[in-house]
């Protein structure tokens, strides 16, 4: 007869502290004890550490994510018919980046092009920003949805932007305190949490934006490629098709950062304007999420000017109870920052752009803080682009202004107005690779 182990926190904290693996049966008590609370946050703090600095294998992070998913509800879309059809599912997930409000656009794309878009999204992570906090800046907007709202809805609009609630929710509790201890950037951490949420959300195919660069949470491409690699394999494990592109992340995309700034821009794009790489990612990314689901023969460029992915975005939108005619929240206080001198806009580092929007409210420091809705940075000058002394280059938004001077202090060194007579930096590729 098998006996049943018994485990404790501190035992398993020192296991992994030591550098040691944790067993199957440990991961699936850890996991399970931490869901129904009867683990303390001060204990999962400390383990997150000694994984942060010690990791996990392949076969532990391919339990613990397995864990997560078990910790709630799986759901399964395989059924959906529209017009007596099946209906292909299929989700993109980023790693998280600076001003990355790709997610908006592109589920409406893919919308418009007839495949449906379940996407359990979470609330902004360190430095990066969260799309549920994107959202809620429209009126009335509510993430939360019964599964039977949002079967009807996937079939009804094509596109579902929801909080995962109880999907993984041993994730939703991790994800809230890494983000308060420090622990976010570890491969093992963020491939369970991303996939975790994505397994247990069951869309049939992922695409994974993995973002690398100054403002990502993996800094070189090398460890971008490893996480890409085990996150197609957790996919693939759980049956579920997954393709990564790496992206760069060393400056902010769009010309936005912040929660209402970026769904502007965002409704920019979905009109047919709007920054250039956010509108060659979203493009990107959609054509590799309609091949998987299926759809090779559709264009998605043509729903950003012919008005289809805003009118997806829009009917998404208003069956989660949004109203897009409420003007967009507006933060209470502006400072701009100008050119000392003229030259050429250099590069803007995306982290300092991101701890600026960060300080300025747009992001959290405790748990369960409300963010500013209006707050964040906006980008007058993009890298390459002629500057004239006296110039706008940043505006700072806020609701209480004494954020100013911390913000001010991030972007400080953040970037530079190069001299006339310096050759500028080449651009950077957007795409960087892909796997597999
Ligand atoms: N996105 C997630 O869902 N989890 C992470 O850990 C990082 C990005």
């Amino acid at each position: 007869m098998g006996v049943t182990p018994v485990f404790d926190a501190p035992t398993l904290i020192a296991t992994k502290r030591d550098g040691h693996r944790l067993t199957d049966d440990a991961i699936d008590w850890l996991i399970d004890s931490y869901t129904r609370g009867q683990i303390a946050q001060e204990q999962m703090s400390a383990l997150l550490m000694a994984i942060f600095l010690r990791g996990m294998d392949a076969r532990e992070t391919a339990r613990w994510t397995a864990a997560m998913i078990a910790s709630g509800e799986r759901l399964d879309f395989a059924d959906l018919r529209r017009n007596g059809r099946r209906l292909p599912t299929v989700d993109k997930h980023s790693t998280g980046g600076v001003g990355d409000k790709i997610t908006l656009p592109l589920v409406a794309v893919v919308a418009a092009c007839g495949a449906a878009v379940p996407q359990a999204s979470g609330r902004g992570l360190g430095h990066t920003g969260g799309t549920l906090d994107k959202l809620e800046s429209i009126a009335g907007f509510d993430p939360t949805l019964s599964t039977s709202r949002l079967r009807a809805q996937l079939v009804e609009v094509g596109a579902a932007i929801f909080a995962a609630g109880a999907l993984a929710p041993a994730d939703a509790k991790l994800y809230a305190l890494r983000d308060i201890t420090a622990t976010v950037e570890s491969l093992p951490l963020i491939a369970s949490s991303v996939m975790s949420k994505k397994l247990a959300e069951g869309a049939a195919a992922l695409v994974l934006d993995v973002k690398v660069g100054s403002g990502a949470f993996m800094k070189t491409a090398d460890q971008a490629r490893e996480l890409a690699g085990l996150m197609v394999e957790l996919g693939a494990a759980h049956g579920v098709p997954t393709r990564a592109l790496l992206t760069d992340m060393n400056g902010p995309l769009g010309a936005t950062a912040g929660n209402a700034l970026e769904v502007a821009e965002a409704l920019e794009v979905l009109a047919g304007g709007g920054p250039d790489d956010v509108v060659a990612l979203t493009v990107t990314l959609a054509t590799e999420m309609l091949a998987l689901a299926g759809l090779d023969d559709v264009d998605p460029a043509a729903t950003l000017s012919d008005g289809t992915a805003m009118d997806a975005f829009a009917a998404m939108v208003a069956a989660q109870g949004g109203d897009l005619r409420v003007p967009l929240p507006v933060a209470a206080c502006s400072e701009t920052i100008t050119a000392s001198r003229g030259g050429t806009m250099g590069e803007i580092d995306a982290m300092a752009v991101g701890m600026a929007a960060w300080r300025l409210g747009a992001g959290r420091s405790r748990p369960g803080e409300r963010v500013q809705a209006g707050a964040g940075v906006r980008m007058h000058r993009r890298p390459g682009d002629p500057v004239s002394a006296g110039e706008p280059l940043f505006t700072l938004y806020t609701d209480t202004p004494e954020r100013f001077g911390p913000a001010r202090a991030e972007l400080d060194g953040g970037y530079r107005v190069c001299d006339v007579t310096e050759t500028p930096a080449a651009p950077r590729p957007l795409i960087i690779g892909a796997a597999p």
